[in-house]
């Protein structure tokens, strides 16, 4: 920053704390009467089930192996017949390439369907987060959503926004419990399903430190509303606020080259950029991360966070978390972490980045925190990736990677979550190997094929080919004087390995 000119960021004083009308708006707003939540295991060990992401057989294929987790772990006890049944995933930031593949989203759908349950695929919108974010307008999201392949039609059921239009769409939940939050705000269609089934892409996060299926609940089922609170956005006094943006004495104000898009993502209208910085009206700013995250992603360092702010957003969202669940009956959630894609950030990233170490597998159980526990704990024992971020940190096997990957352990928000009735962080591991037999082997196949559905591809194929043999009627074909010579040699010669 030496060729700057930077003066401190100049600060609008407030004249009162903000009042937004909350009492006002709590009269109609709803708590939902499920009383009867609570995690799956409240004391002792938790069965996790897990299955190592590798295939070699058509019963080892990872998303055959989904499908039998997902009764291994009794998921498909979360509901009854004719359960509305809400399937959360997390629909990705424009132009995000780690993603979990539609595949694996339409695997579970079948099964639910299969089960007599009624799946619909959700996710809320978001706040802004940076100038360019597709994901705080539903009309956006599904956009993406899309694009990557996340549709009706890909998973047989309703792909569906949560909150509404904006994110208008919400009930209140009071969390009594919460270390930090007494209340958030979770997207109507999550809190009026019957039960949730909840798949997680397990990989990094900036804020978070780490996002599988907790994050899933506590700022996925967030509602725009319960992400303000969940991110701490309204935290009393700006001057010594953690969830405020930190301004740096960094901003060459008009002399940085992104400041006509640092000045435009700001939603509220909070701040502007001078002459050589920026000037901010804390009374105009609910802590969005769009003016953070657009200054961090454009190289630039004027704007950054309190570090403080990252354990309190882990511990706040860990209470989030529970008022998702607080909106389901005991046992009515089940989780599959798929840990494929271990990238450093969140799918809310428009990019990303090379995996910290190779694939792992899938997770399932109905404890929250002890299927995160066994996923942490495996992602940690993994060698590192070559050329990652973890390897340019540093980072060895056995290493909490994300907590030297992000900056915190995401053991924080899992003793937050033990201690509010998450779940617990003790779990068994329930190594599932599928065993290749003539029934196994057709199990999941296309449209029950060789099971009791349907007939095997080839069986098809003989009756079609009873009625049109298309594998003898062109005979004799056309072709060279292709003899021994060239069935065991001449080939070779298009080897460059052969001699
Ligand atoms: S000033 Fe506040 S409201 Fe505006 S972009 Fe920054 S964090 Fe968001
Ligand atoms: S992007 Fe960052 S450095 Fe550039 S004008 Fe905005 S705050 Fe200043």
């Amino acid at each position: 920053m030496a060729d700057y000119k930077c003066e401190p960021t100049k600060w609008v004083e407030m004249s009162q704390p903000v009042d937004g009308g909350r009492d006002t708006y709590q009269t109609k707003s709803w708590h939902p009467p499920k009383e009867n939540w609570g995690p799956f295991t409240t004391s002792g060990t938790a069965p996790v089930w897990f299955a190592e992401a590798n295939a070699t057989n058509w019963t080892e294929s990872m998303i055959c192996k989904a499908k039998d987790l997902f009764y291994e772990a009794k998921l498909n006890e979360c509901f009854d017949k004719g359960d509305e049944v809400a399937i959360k995933i997390h629909y990705g930031e424009w132009n995000r390439t780690a993603i979990l593949r539609p595949e694996y989203i339409a695997a579970i759908v079948e099964e639910v369907k299969a089960c007599g349950g009624n799946p619909y695929v959700v996710n809320d919108t978001t706040l802004s987060y940076h100038i360019f974010n597709s994901m705080a307008y539903s009309h956006y999201q599904k956009a993406g959503a899309t694009r990557h392949g996340y549709t009706d039609a890909t998973f047989g059921c309703p792909v569906v926004v949560a909150d509404g239009f904006a994110g208008e769409d919400d009930y209140r939940v009071d969390i009594p419990d919460g270390l930090i939050l007494k209340e958030t705000y979770i997207g109507r269609a999550v809190a009026e399903a019957d039960a949730m089934i909840v798949l997680a892409h397990a990989r990094g996060h900036a804020i978070t430190m780490y996002g599988g299926a907790l994050k899933q609940l506590g700022i996925g089922c967030q509602s725009k509303r319960g992400k303000y609170i969940t991110h701490l956005a309204h935290w009393g006094d700006p001057h010594d606020a953690i969830g405020w943006p930190k301004f740096t004495d960094q901003c060459p104000g008009k002399a940085c080259k992104f400041h006509q898009m640092c000045d435009d993502s700001c939603p509220r209208g909070a701040h502007h950029v001078v002459e050589h910085g920026k000037v901010w009206d804390p009374s105009k700013c609910r802590l969005c991360y769009s003016c953070q995250v657009t200054c961090i992603f454009s190289g630039m360092t004027g704007i950054t966070f309190e570090e403080n702010y990252f354990p309190n957003a882990m511990i706040a969202h860990a209470d989030a978390a529970l008022g998702a669940l607080k909106c389901f009956e005991k046992g009515k959630v089940g989780y599959i972490n798929h840990a494929i894609d271990v990238v450093p950030e969140c799918d809310c990233f428009p990019w990303a980045g090379l995996a910290i170490c190779a694939d792992v597998g899938l997770f399932a159980g109905k404890d929250l925190v002890a299927v995160e526990m066994a996923t942490l704990d495996a992602i940690d024992k993994m060698a590192i990736s070559p050329g990652s971020v973890a390897e340019e940190k540093g980072c060895k096997p056995g290493d909490d990677k994300f907590q030297m990957v992000n900056g915190f352990s995401p053991r924080i928000t899992m003793a937050a979550a033990e201690k509010i009735g998450l779940g617990g962080q003790k779990y068994e591991l329930i190594n599932y190997e599928p065993v290749l037999s003539p029934e196994s082997a057709a199990r999941w196949q296309v449209r029950g094929a060789g099971g009791e559905k349907g007939k095997a591809t080839t069986l098809r194929l003989r009756e079609t080919f009873h009625r049109n043999d298309l594998a003898t009627e062109v005979q004799p074909f056309r072709r060279t004087d292709y003899n021994k010579e060239w069935v065991f040699s001449e080939w070779k010669k298009y080897d460059p390995f052969s001699k």
